[in-house]
């Protein structure tokens, strides 16, 4: 494994009297892709904001390769880190490869021009955009805006890709080849994901939240367990063989206790 490339040290976040992220710790190596799961308000994208160094927080402190990262100025933290958000906005009559060229600003006057177009290229095909590099970000679907948004993010070049809930507006199919897309850029990837079935194919590690707090930590093997997934999320976790392929599936039950003792749910 790499070195630790952001570490969170009893990161707080506190506002307006409620505590929204409280006392998380949590390491990241290079190379790791961490998905913090857990159920809607549970804090998760304020712990991405905070650990990404948009939100400061109110007590303990986020580290960038050993530096508190309230110290990082506007500029190193656009040259390191390139995070897609879950309601980022782009001006709409913007061009998808102006759009996508944003992202080299950070890195202005490091490149030649030429190099700078290359990279935005690259990173339009990555996302597999490129048919769409002409057109207005405005004219796009939900789906398509997403994988413009990342390929922003690509063209940025960071050392740390965060990401909110990058799949929420993606048809079933288009999350999982997005995902698999993300781990093939192998960049250290921290991202927000309310899919479970895809935590354990893309994560190599994942941070459940629940009620403000870290509640755990480690591989996908070690956190996607029955009791974590039954406390946390109320559902049900079925590791069932694949009937045709060398490898395990988990499937997430939905438990309906409601339903379940419905009087006609019941045989007399
Ligand atoms: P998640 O991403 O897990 O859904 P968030 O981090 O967005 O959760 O938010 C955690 C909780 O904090 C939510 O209940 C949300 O309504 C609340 N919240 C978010 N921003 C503020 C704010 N500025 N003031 C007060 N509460 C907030
Ligand atoms: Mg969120």
């Amino acid at each position: 494994m790499g070195h630790v490339v952001l570490n969170a040290d009893g990161a707080t976040y506190r506002i307006a009297g409620e505590t929204l992220v409280a006392e998380a710790s949590l390491t990241v190596q290079c190379g790791t892709r961490l998905a913090i799961i857990g159920p809607n308000g549970a804090g998760k994208s304020t712990l991405l904001r905070m650990l990404a160094g948009l939100l400061a927080p109110t007590s303990g402190a986020i580290y960038f390769n050993g530096a508190s990262s309230v110290r990082l100025t506007a500029r190193e933290r656009a040259r390191m880190f390139a995070f897609v958000g879950q309601s980022d906005a782009p001006e709409l009559r913007l061009l998808v490869e102006d759009y996508v060229s944003l992202g080299r600003i950070p890195h202005a006057g490091a490149f030649s021009r030429a190099m700078d177009r290359e990279i935005v290229a690259e990173a339009l095909h990555c996302a597999k955009v490129s048919q769409f590099a002409r057109r207005a970000i405005g004219s796009l679907s939900g789906g398509e805006r997403q994988r413009v948004q990342l390929a922003r993010a690509i063209a940025q070049q960071p050392a740390v890709l965060f990401l909110d809930e990058p799949t929420n507006h993606l048809d079933p199919g288009a999350r999982s080849e997005l995902l698999s897309l993300v781990a093939g850029l192998n960049v250290t990837t921290i991202a927000v994901l309310h899919d479970l079935p895809l935590v354990a194919p893309f994560a190599t590690q994942v941070a459940v939240m629940h009620r403000s707090r870290v509640v755990a930590t480690g591989t996908p093997d070690e956190t996607l367990t029955p009791l974590i997934v039954g406390d946390v999320f109320n559902l049900e976790i079925l590791r069932l063989r694949h009937p045709s392929h060398d490898r395990d599936l988990m499937v997430f039950e939905t438990q309906v206790p409601s339903l379940l003792s419905h009087p006609h749910a019941r045989s007399a």
